[in-house]
């Protein structure tokens, strides 16, 4: 099974925190671009054809950018053609992300003709002048009339850590709204402060919570997620059960994916492939009939084993020995025999499984740094 990725560029207004491949100025291009991407698309799927290899799509996800500031017929003829161009599997996760402030009944409505069945909400937090500090563009009451346009359906809340002057409680409100008006899934991730962002003045100037703050708001986040019945299957990642999103396991079991759209990229035919980030270039490139591939390697067996360890130590269910076995014919542990006994006391180990044990998950980057040599 393989998954598929499209990259809208598009926002409103810049995040102070953005280090993303979005283009708050340059709305007026989305129809003259989702031509280029319905182009793409046809491109690629000619080429899968001819290839021979055989493959299903099982997930679809469109990403950003925000996908819910441009017009939503928009996204319909894109799935369309990802239809024409694709062999999607029987029962496909199809997911959107929306910022609250772009929704609207109509939109929905289309997304679900399109064939959309998850979507991915950027809460962010529940404290109204955080948002303001980071220039989102929405409030807590636009989430809230995002949450209740998509009651009964399958969708995410995104929850910063680590932002200006956010403490415990701001935490445990953003977390309780978010669980209360219906997500099925959580994603709790720090805020990377970004050289070049606006907010990484703030972090110079020391105005943003330090690591060790972070690690106890995570700490803190994780019970009370817990407590209210997500469990978490990644990181930054908590789910009710059966609701983890099928298109951020298959990246995580290195599984194949195709990523469209400006600065999009992708793992197939055993490459890892980027697509350019300037958008007049990926159009001009897509026009003339050329994949606006700026970058492409071959991935080579060493670095497919490096990877397959680094993705697995992310999630819950860790590295499968069987699975590391069948991919490359030989054991982890003797393949990595060095930094297996350097970090044997930060693992858990269960029959065929090995993972980061819950309270080392803030050392992960230290641990994976030993597999890495
Ligand atoms: S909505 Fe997302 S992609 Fe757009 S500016 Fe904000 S963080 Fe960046």
């Amino acid at each position: 099974m393989a998954g598929i990725y499209v990259h809208i560029p598009f926002c409103r207004q810049k995040c102070t925190y953005c280090d993303f491949t979005s283009f708050p100025n340059r709305l007026s291009f989305a129809e003259a671009y989702m031509a280029c991407l319905y182009k793409e698309l046809s491109l690629r799927g000619k080429e899968l054809e001819k290839s021979g290899k055989e493959v299903v799509f099982d997930t679809v996800y469109f990403g950003g950018g925000t996908p819910s500031v441009i017009d939503p017929e928009l996204i319909y003829g894109a799935m369309k053609q990802i239809k024409n161009c694709f062999p999607l599997s029987k029962d496909p996760e199809i997911t959107i992300e929306m910022n609250p402030g772009t929704v609207s009944e109509k939109k929905i409505e289309t997304y679900l003709r399109a064939g959309i069945n998850r979507f991915s909400v950027g809460l962010q937090t529940a404290i109204d002048s955080q948002l303001e500090n980071l220039n989102r563009i929405h409030n807590v009451r636009d989430y809230l009339y995002c949450a209740s346009l998509l009651k009964g359906k399958n969708f995410s809340a995104d929850v910063m850590l680590g932002l200006k002057g956010q403490t415990k409680e701001d935490v445990e409100k953003t977390i309780l709204i978010a669980a209360e008006s219906g997500a099925s899934h959580i994603s709790m991730y720090a805020l990377t402060p970004e050289d070049g962002t606006p907010i990484y003045t703030d972090y110079l100037n020391g105005e943003l919570p330090d690591a060790d703050e972070v690690a106890s708001l995570y700490d803190f986040g994780r019970k009370l997620l817990k407590e209210k019945g997500f469990f978490r299957y990644e990181v930054s990642n908590f789910a009710k059960p059966g609701k983890e999103s099928r298109h951020n396991l298959n990246y995580w079991r290195r599984g194949e994916y195709l990523g469209f759209g400006v600065s999009a990229s992708s793992f197939f035919f055993e490459r890892r492939f980027t697509n350019t980030f300037d958008l007049d270039e990926y159009m001009k490139c897509v026009i003339s009939g050329f994949f606006p591939v700026i970058e492409s390697e071959k991935v080579e067996k060493e670095d497919a084993k490096f990877e397959f360890l680094m993705l697995a130590l992310r999630t819950e269910e860790g590295i499968s020995s069987k699975g590391y076995r069948d991919a490359f014919g030989s054991d982890w542990k003797e393949d990595f025999a060095e930094a297996y006994r350097k970090t044997k006391k930060y693992l858990r180990e269960t029959g065929d499984r090995t993972k980061i044990a819950d309270k080392y998950l803030y050392v992960q980057n230290r641990i994976l740094t030993e597999y890495m040599s």
